[in-house]
């Protein structure tokens, strides 16, 4: 029996896991599924502190193929100070700002590569609003890859230095990223190149689902009670929630029906938020995004229509936060429990304390919150809500009048 299979999401047809993303019949998005061997929680104990520790439950047929630059098995922090700060005794940050390229975009992006290494492709790239550039353009110099990165030209400083020093070829694009990713969807198609997050994508959000994995297993194998997501596309989202329930499907844990799935999106950007709070299945494009969150910068959510499904299967809601409110986040979690991260973690924080104050959550609900990006990668519009240190005469006695 073959490990994995491809099946779509609408109609069920199932395919063999090829190089393929759009189903033949309908067009809807093609999932991989798997014929899991037995497993138990003795299956991971000493393994690598790596997501590949389950490579059991990922879609690589041959070891051989992995491309991994120890991405993963990042910190579950108990976030105690945060927690009493907002009035929840069982918080937990999963801080996902500590992977290799910082961000947790390492997860998909090895998976995708890994997967286009097996299908013996020559060449790799994305469609990015950041953090993606970086983590495909990584895990490509690892793996001997050419790499095409597609962006909108007004990302971050610090984000373009860091694809530009892996040695990926960086595409600008001017316009937002509704467009770049239709011109990489059509240069994929044409060139054959592995697109990670368009024609590898039902490889690539198998990374992603290792942020269930993890925190499952970092809490011993139990669901929390409350996630909160930062949604851009929807692929992480709906990720997290395939990779709980594969883990009740090999009988690690239970229960994932109680579980709360819940999406937090930046005002200037929240078509999903706008889609729920009108409970409606559609979700309306945001033709011009314009939020300090530049990585859920995603008007047109690829996955838009199937997080509004979980949050309903999984009782949740989706909330937005402003400009203010995310960088106001960020401090706060810095100053709470020392974990620095980009706009897209403030959001995610931002939201969780808004759940607290609307009684969404209850204080003893095991809650984790996802903070999927680094600080250092946004530094300019964090610093203005900062001030900048005075310049001061190197002089002890008027420096000491300072220190209190
Ligand atoms: C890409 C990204 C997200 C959103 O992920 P989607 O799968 O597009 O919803 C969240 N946080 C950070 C830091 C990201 O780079
Ligand atoms: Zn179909």
């Amino acid at each position: 029996m073959s490990k994995i299979f491809l099946q779509c999401r609408e109609c069920k047809k199932e395919y063999d896991p090829t190089f393929k993303y759009i189903c033949d019949e309908c067009f809807g998005p093609l999932d991989v599924h798997y014929n899991f061997p037995p497993i138990t929680k003795d299956t991971f104990t000493n393994r690598e502190q790596t997501y590949w520790r389950y490579f059991e439950m990922l879609p690589i047929i041959d070891k051989s193929n992995i491309v991994s630059i120890n991405a993963g098995m990042t910190p579950l922090v108990r976030a105690e100070k945060l927690g009493k700060k907002i009035g929840l005794n069982n918080l937990y940050i999963k801080n996902d700002s500590v992977n290799p390229t910082f961000s947790f975009k390492d997860r998909p992006a090895g998976v995708a590569i890994s997967k286009a290494k097996e299908f013996g492709l020559s060449s790799v790239g994305c469609a990015s609003t950041g953090n993606l550039a970086s983590a495909t353009a990584a895990h490509a110099a690892k793996a001997d890859f050419p790499c095409y990165i597609f962006a909108p030209s007004d990302i971050e400083h610090a984000k373009i230095a860091q694809a530009l020093s892996y040695g990926a070829n960086y595409i600008a694009v001017d316009g937002t990223y509704d467009d770049a990713n239709r011109i990489a969807a059509q240069i994929g198609d044409s060139k054959g190149v592995g697109i990670v997050n368009i024609n590898m994508r039902s490889y690539y959000v198998e990374g992603s689902k290792t942020l269930a994995y993890e925190v499952a297993e970092q809490l011993d194998w139990k669901v929390p009670d409350q996630l909160i997501v930062p949604t851009g596309s929807g692929a992480m989202l709906n990720a997290i929630c395939k990779g709980f329930e594969e883990l009740e499907t090999v009988s690690l844990i239970d229960k994932v029906s109680k579980m709360h799935m819940n999406c937090a999106q930046p005002h200037g950007c929240a078509p999903i938020v706008n889609a729920f709070k009108n409970n409606s299945d559609d979700v309306i494009p945001v033709e011009n995004p314009d939020t300090v969150a530049k990585s859920l910068a995603i008007g047109d959510p690829g996955d838009g229509r199937y997080v509004l499904k979980r949050l309903k299967q999984y009782n949740g809601i989706a909330q937005e936060s402003n400009n203010k409110e995310i960088l106001d986040a960020i401090l706060l979690l810095a100053r709470t429990e020392g974990i620095f991260t980009e706009p897209a973690g403030g959001v995610s924080v931002a939201v969780l304390k808004k759940m607290v104050e609307d009684g969404k959550i209850d204080k003893d609900e095991t809650t984790v919150c996802y903070v999927t990006g680094n600080g250092l990668k946004a530094t300019e519009s964090i610093m203005e809500v900062l001030s900048r240190p005075q310049v001061m005469q190197a002089d002890v006695a008027k420096i000491s009048a300072v220190v209190k």
